[in-house]
């Protein structure tokens, strides 16, 4: 047991996530407006044992009420619109909103059917964008990290645009 913690202390050294500038938190309110899971599966693990998030501040919370952002994935259908609207302005004020993956930016993945309401900077307004299909655990918590500490870069773009993918469920 022992060995297997100095393991993982030792992994997650080598990881070398920037520290927040000082002790904070963020809550996160997780909402799959329509994603394939593949943009979950790497959300899940940001908060394994391997990244743990949770030594940051970083937690997944069970509602709205209770968060400080609003973590979207996948392209918004029209039956998950409403849900999400409602999510958003049951969060407290200030409230932020991050859209993960390359289908929650408006990337064109999944083309285009009358069942999509359209990407999530169509229906709410965006503070982070993470691109990538899905983005991985690493970039997931880096971007998370920047959030805390204010910092949101701009003119991010769709992965699917700089080098074409292959969608999970492609026929
Ligand atoms: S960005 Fe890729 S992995 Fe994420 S929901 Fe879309 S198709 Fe799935």
């Amino acid at each position: 047991m022992l060995t297997l913690l100095r393991d993982l202390r030792r992994l997650r050294r080598g990881l070398a996530l920037p520290q927040p500038d000082r002790a904070r938190s963020l809550a996160i309110r997780h909402v799959d407006a329509g994603s394939c899971n593949g943009c979950e599966h790497e959300l899940t693990l940001t908060s394994g044992p391997h990244y743990d998030l949770q030594r940051f501040g970083l937690g997944v919370v069970a509602s709205p009420r209770h968060a400080d952002v609003l973590l979207v994935t996948g392209t918004v259908t029209t039956r998950m619109r409403e849900p999400l609207l409602t999510a958003y302005h049951a969060m407290p004020e200030p409230r932020k909103v991050a859209a993960l993956g390359d289908c929650a930016l408006g990337c064109n993945i999944i083309g285009t059917t009358d069942n999509l309401a359209g990407k999530v900077s169509d229906i709410l307004p965006v503070d982070l964008l993470i691109p990538g299909c899905p983005p991985g655990p690493d970039q997931i918590a880096r971007a998370l990290l920047n959030l805390i500490d204010g910092r949101t870069p701009a003119g991010e773009r769709c992965v699917a645009e700089r080098q074409p993918v292959t969608p999970p469920f492609s026929r």
